[in-house]
């Protein structure tokens, strides 16, 4: 029996990873010119850290979780997202104390979701979080950094779509409208909405049937419950991100999946990702660090979904194949073999930013010289056991119609240098 992944579970392999490792450059880069510092918090945590922050009644917690007891006897969760790692990670480091914290980490998030194109069990997100900051500003800020990261990445087809939540109070107004409203029609609601009746109302709102379209459309909406201050907050943010040039629609009806979130919510969504379009979602979550025992703290952050990141990219077309080697090292010969594998060393030691691919394995001068190309490497060294005898080996330019030209062994480092520098060819 051959052995098999887990469903919902993806290798990414070489000619894949290639777009994944300009983009996780390309974050890191606008991370930085936005002063974003890295954490990395553990992918397994305590299964209560995430019930108590992202909701008992919402999707990721009812039924998405990989929860788990471990031999200490200990209820575990593989991360199903990492606001609230972050935010368990600053209560239990001691770094709150009224500090303001700029802070973004990356890699795996697992959810017991039903496999499909856009949506994995395991999948990859960037969270990036600003703590200690009453904003509009900074929310501003987030989402220019989420525009600056589109433009760097030649992603075109996202755009912003806002709504503003006000504090739980207003919320919990709201809340009793929608419940209000929906009990009047409940005949009308499917079964799993007039589940979601008593425990979550708001949730309603994301359903994605088409017959319950029009009552959702009717009703309450959270815009008209908003308190003062949120409004206020919800004015200022747009006009800033006007005064930044990010275009924007308000959609009254996002709510966001998870409890945690107050006040502002974004999410960025696309239309080349077929049904599932949210590409990066976010908001404010003032409450949630004090909900976790933590001294209370504004926050607001987002995630980004990186697989649909990659997808975009692939569509586009916009980012480069794997970069190839400078140089390819050719040897026929014992002698030469064994000499060749210390040149290639000698090399990498001397230009430590450039690749030097050994050929392994053997093969006579014509197979290596068609690995070589194929490679596509700048320059072929060559050394055979005649070359040897002499002290020298032989430096060809592949991606040009070129001679070889002869150089002593001890001069090579620096040739091959002088050389790559006239082909023009950068470092990787
Ligand atoms: P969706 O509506 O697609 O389920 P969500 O609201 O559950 O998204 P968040 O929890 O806000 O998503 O996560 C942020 C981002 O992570 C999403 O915008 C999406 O790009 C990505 N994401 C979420 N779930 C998955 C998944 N199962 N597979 C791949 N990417 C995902
Ligand atoms: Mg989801």
């Amino acid at each position: 029996m051959k052995i098999t992944a887990i469903k919902g579970f993806s290798d990414i392999l070489p000619g894949e990873v290639e777009i994944w490792q300009a983009v996780e450059a390309k974050a890191r880069q606008v991370f930085n010119a936005y002063n974003f510092a890295e954490i990395r918090i553990p992918i397994l945590e305590k299964t209560e850290l995430f019930s108590r922050s992202i909701g008992e009644t919402t999707d990721i917690v009812e039924k998405e979780m990989y929860t788990f007891e471990d031999s200490g006897g200990d209820s575990l969760t593989l991360r199903p997202e990492a606001t609230a790692g972050i935010a368990r990670a600053l209560i239990s480091n001691g770094l709150l104390r009224g500090a303001r914290l700029k802070l973004w980490t990356a890699g795996p998030m697992f959810r017991h979701e039903r496999p499909q194109a856009g949506r994995f069990r395991q999948f990859h997100q960037f969270s990036v979080e600003a703590v200690g900051f009453t904003g509009p500003d900074v929310d501003a800020e987030l989402i220019a950094l989420g525009a600056r990261l589109w433009q760097r990445l030649g992603i075109t087809r996202v755009r912003l779509v806002l709504n503003s939540l006000g504090t739980s109070a207003a919320r919990a107004q709201y809340r009793s409208a929608l419940q209000a409203y929906f009990q009047a029609h409940e005949s009308a609601l499917d079964a799993d909405s007039r589940r979601r009746l008593q425990g979550n109302p708001l949730r309603i709102l994301d359903s994605k049937n088409p017959a319950l379209r029009v009552l959702i459309d009717a009703a309450p909406v959270l815009t008209d419950y908003l308190d003062d201050e949120s409004r206020q907050h919800f004015d200022s943010l747009r006009a800033m991100l006007d005064g930044i040039g990010v275009a924007y629609t308000i959609n009254p009806r996002l709510v966001r999946g998870l409890d945690y979130y107050s006040r502002t919510v974004f999410e960025w969504i696309t239309d080349a990702l077929g049904a599932q379009d949210a590409v990066c979602s976010g908001g404010r979550y003032d409450g949630l660090i004090g909900q976790l025992g933590g001294e209370a703290t504004p926050a607001v952050g987002f995630a980004l979904g990186i697989e649909r990141v990659v997808e975009l990219i692939r569509q586009a077309g916009t980012v480069a194949a794997a970069r190839p080697p400078a140089v390819y090292v050719i040897a026929s010969g014992a002698g030469a073999e064994a000499r060749a594998l210390a040149l290639a060393e000698q090399l990498r030691e001397a230009l430590p930013g450039q690749g030097v691919h050994m050929n392994l394995g053997g093969g006579n001068f014509k197979a290596q010289f068609r690995r070589a190309d194929r490679s596509g490497a700048c320059l072929a060294l060559i050394l055979g056991d005649a070359e040897l005898g002499r002290g020298v080996a032989a430096l060809k330019p592949l991606r040009r119609e070129a001679g070889q030209s002869e150089c002593p062994l001890a001069d090579l480092p620096s040739r091959v240098g002088k050389m790559l520098q006239e082909e023009s060819w950068t470092s990787t």
